[in-house]
């Protein structure tokens, strides 16, 4: 049986307040969702201290949002993995496109904070998806395999997550269809040693649509941007027929 884990990825939003306020409206929402479902926040790294105070005993994990690969170091704003732990951070996402696509992030340096994560413990929740240009091309399945490929050498698949996220469908409300999700999820499956790996979609999921995501096959979970902002709208998701 393939875990489910739906993720929500705050990116560079809520101060620690607003992180609180969260939890005050969004952890009794929890109360009614089903245990075997795994759900995951990832807020930014000034609200992961408070955050896991306040998530103490309840069914919520924290991940961050990045990790470095070295332990310490002269890396100006980066965290590692230790640094991670002591905040009782689970998962790390690794490789999300707007890292790769504003911050330099390559197939090489995801390969080293997925190896990081691991290390220590922490579980990844690696990134894929193509462009809009790539997927006008009929480039997505080479573009997926070349990342599954080059970024999960040496990386141990028991310890792992994926996401796709074509990089259309984040932030644009143009979600991928579901039945084509499912497809390429599937793709993705079969390029995996391990076939019990979660794999996530992510990209403009909604409470309107995630009954539809959640009810394909391949598709064990989401990754959620602007939709996990909001308690109501999260718990909604997290709480899927
Ligand atoms: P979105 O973001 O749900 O706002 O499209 C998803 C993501 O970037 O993980």
């Amino acid at each position: 049986m393939r875990k489910i884990l739906i993720a929500g990825n705050w990116k560079m939003h809520k101060t620690q307040a607003e992180a609180e306020q969260f939890l005050q409206a969004f952890l009794p929402e929890l109360e009614k969702t089903d245990k075997e479902r795994g759900v995951i926040l990832c807020p930014t790294f000034t609200s992961l201290d408070v955050m896991s105070k306040n998530l103490h005993g309840s069914l919520v994990r924290l991940g961050s949002q990045n990790i470095h690969w070295e332990d310490s170091g002269a890396y100006t704003g980066e965290i590692s993995g230790a640094m991670l732990l002591e905040l009782s951070v689970s998962y790390a996402i690794v490789g999300h496109s707007e890292r790769r696509q504003y911050f330099g992030e390559t197939d090489e340096t995801v390969n080293l904070r997925l190896k990081a994560a691991q290390k220590h413990g922490i579980t990844p929740i690696l990134c894929v998806g193509e462009s809009k240009a790539q997927r006008d091309n009929g480039e997505t399945e080479k573009v997926i395999s070349a990342q599954i490929e080059k970024d999960l050498v040496d990386v141990d698949q028991t310890q792992l997550v994926i996401a796709y996220e074509p990089i259309w469908a984040i932030g644009t409300g143009d979600t991928c269809g579901s039945v084509e999700a499912n497809r390429v999820i599937g793709l993705i499956r079969s390029q995996l040693s391990n076939p019990d790996v979660p794999i996530q979609y992510g990209g403009s999921v909604k409470p309107n649509n995630i009954d539809e995501i959640m009810a394909q096959s391949e598709i064990d979970g989401a990754l959620v941007g602007g939709a996990s902002l909001d308690p109501a709208g999260f718990a909604r998701i997290v709480n899927y027929q």
